[in-house]
């Protein structure tokens, strides 16, 4: 799956998809992630993305013309593929609510177009441009960055081949809608912390598959948003 970001700070994305899970698949060819600088589809001598509003208001915004050539070009890298398998997507607060629902459907894509807005957001033209609006929480970063990274992030992992061990899928958190993981532990058996001791619950102690997987289901919790 081939992801693209549209970024004024495209330094940012590097550390972290160059990484673990996120750079085997990329070694792997599972997915391919192009970094994108907006300035580079400006065409005045201090490479402008951004503007003031128009009637007024705080922070500037930015310009539709670099982001609707940015797209054009970027569209065009990748020609042969249909555009149903395609999507464009600003990351904006008051865009819908990702999930893993959402991820699930996004990871049958051939191609991701990621729009990172910055200062008060973009001008609203670019809606007619684009598939999606896609909200990472009701909270408001300074950035589409980290928004965009967590899309790449949720759907990268479901695609075959990504993670060493697929049935991580079938057990975590939201496989199933609304149900968190039962909870993991690992050694020492008993931990001791301020005189007290943390002990491993003895069915996990047990081999005994049957009642491992009995405690497990009966663990698993609603969660609560
Ligand atoms: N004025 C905007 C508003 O009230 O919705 C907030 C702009 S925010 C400072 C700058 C950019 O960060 C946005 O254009 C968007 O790309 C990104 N952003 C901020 N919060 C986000 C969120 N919760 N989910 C996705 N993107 C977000």
């Amino acid at each position: 799956m081939q992801f693209h970001l549209i970024s004024i700070f495209p330094d940012i994305f590097s550390s972290y998809l160059n990484e673990s899970i996120l750079k085997r698949a990329q070694d792997k060819k599972i997915i391919r992630c192009q970094i994108h600088n907006l300035r580079d589809w400006t065409n005045d001598k201090h490479k402008t993305v951004d503007d003031a509003p128009y009637s007024g208001g705080a922070g500037m915004l930015m310009k539709i013309e670099p982001l609707y050539r940015a797209l054009s070009d970027i569209k065009e890298l990748n020609k042969e593929i249909r555009p149903a398998k395609r999507k464009i997507v600003l990351l904006s607060a008051g865009g819908k609510k990702w999930n893993q629902s959402l991820a699930r459907q996004y990871s049958k894509l051939e191609e991701l177009i990621l729009i990172c807005g910055r200062y008060e957001g973009v001008d609203a033209r670019i809606k007619k441009f684009i598939d999606a609006e896609i909200s990472v929480g009701d909270y408001v970063l300074t950035g589409g960055e980290l928004p965009a990274l967590t899309l790449i992030d949720s759907i990268a992992r479901l695609l075959p081949g990504v993670l060493g061990n697929s049935d991580s899928l079938l057990e975590e958190s939201h496989a199933l809608a609304g149900i968190a993981e039962y909870p993991q532990y690992t050694r020492p058996e008993i931990f001791m912390a301020g005189g007290k001791k943390y002990a491993v619950p003895k069915v996990l102690l047990s081999g005994d598959h049957r009642k491992v997987k009995e405690w497990r289901n009966s663990r698993q919790k609603k969660i609560k948003n």
